[in-house]
Order: structure tokens, then sequence, then C-alpha cells
């Protein structure tokens, strides 16, 4: 329940959020999910979409300014109760003590650890997605399918010269695509396919195909131990991608 909405960034929209955080409750409602912590609002000025912070008795959403003027808030908020979700269960992708495990186990080369970490990151949203998708993704998931799109095309503008924060981006690609695949709204012909390729072969590795059948395949409810196995297969295919 969303108990407070504060606007950080002065351009307003308080009331969109709060409306559009209800409606996103009564969907998940009707899909059996309810938060049992209070969740605050608050609309600041930041260059990503949105976030959240999970506490033991609470939650903090944050809704970018910019998230609030576009038509996508809905998806954004759907996404991040996602993440909430996930946190109140223990699920082992949002799991304090997995963390733990994680950062004993899993061996990667120092250079990719930021890499690492935003792939880490993207496997944590394909759980708070497994939830989120039937709230926004659209009655034939044209909705998700464009979202996804526009982030392929976006992280082509951003290849710079580094192969790791490359590499990271092929993460991301890996990501997107893999989560169309998840959940069913992609042939093996579609054009994005094609982007990323092109992106990794202009970034000199190959990576996006072995990184999207990752992310499609997660397994949707891992035991820790299975979890962190797959977080080293994850490792294994990124240090590959960048030494080839
Ligand atoms: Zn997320």
């Amino acid at each position: 329940m969303l108990v407070a909405i504060v606007d950080r960034a002065g351009r307003g929209g308080t009331r969109k959020v709060k409306a559009a955080f209800e409606a996103v409750e009564t969907r998940y409602a009707e899909l059996g999910h309810t938060l049992q912590r209070p969740v605050s609002g608050e609309i600041v000025a930041i260059p990503i979409m949105g976030a959240s912070k999970s506490l033991k008795d609470r939650h903090t959403l944050y809704v970018s300014a910019r998230a609030v003027e576009s038509g996508l808030v809905d998806g954004l908020i759907a996404h991040e109760v996602g993440h909430m979700l996930r946190t109140e269960a223990g699920h082992p992708s949002h799991s304090p003590d997995v963390y733990r495990l994680i950062a004993k186990e899993v061996r990667i080369p120092r250079a990719a650890e930021a890499a690492f970490g935003q792939a880490f990151n993207h496997v944590q949203d394909v759980y708070a997605d497994d939830l989120a998708f039937p709230v926004f993704a659209g009655a034939d998931g044209r909705r998700a399918y464009d979202f996804f799109a526009a982030w392929v095309e976006n992280n082509a503008t951003m290849r710079s010269k580094n192969r790791w924060q490359n590499l990271g981006l092929a993460a991301s690609n890996g990501f997107a695509i893999g989560s169309l695949v998840r959940h069913g709204l992609i042939s093996a012909e579609d054009k994005l396919w094609d982007r990323a390729r092109a992106f990794d072969r202009e970034a000199g590795f190959q990576g996006v195909d072995a990184l999207a059948e990752f992310y499609a395949k997660l397994p949707a409810s891992p035991t820790p131990e299975d979890f962190i196995a797959e977080l080293k297969r994850l490792a294994a295919i990124m240090t590959k991608a960048s030494t080839t």
C-alpha cells in the first residue's frame, strides 16, 4: 500500500503516480500478489527511470520525473513492485544472505566486476519481471516488445572503446532479448537479434546469443545453491565473451 508520495523534483505528478500505483496494485492482487510492507514514493530527478529500496519494515519507490512524464510510469511501478515482492518472499535473487554467498563463491576477473554487477542486476530484473510482465506487457505483449526493442536500440548508441563497458551493454542486450524469449514474444528471425549481434561484432566479441539464452532459461524458483550455480554459469559466459 502506498502510504505517501512526495515530489522532490518539483515538476508535479504525485496524483499520476498514486493512480498508477493503485492500478498496478489492483492488477497484482487479481494475480494473487499483495505487498505486506508499506511503500512510500518519491518523484526525483535521476537519470534512470526509477528504482526501489527495501528495508525490514517498508519499501521506498523512486520514480524519475522523466518516467512520470512518459507513458511508461505504470510499467516502471509494476517492475519495482516485482522487486519488492521478491524481496519480501526472500527469493534467492533478492536475499542478502545469498548475496554474501555469491561474493564468496562466484569468481570473475577483476576488470569484469562492473559488467558482472550489471549482468547480475538484470538477473534480478528477470525475476521481478516474471511477476510484472502479466501486469504491464499488454494483452498481446506488444508493449513489452516495444520497450525492450527501444532498449537494444539505445544500447547500440552507447557503445564505447571500453571493452568491459561494452560487455556490460552486451549483457543488457542479452537481458532485453532473453526477456522476450522467456515470455514468448520474439522469433529467431527478429531484427533485434541482428542489432545485438552487430553490437557485439563491432565491440569485438560474441555474447548475446549465450546471454539471451541464459536469461531466458533462468529457473523460476531455484534453491540458493542452484541460484549460485546459475551465477557461476553467467560469470563463465561473460569471461568467455570477454576473451574471444
Ligand atoms: Zn529492476
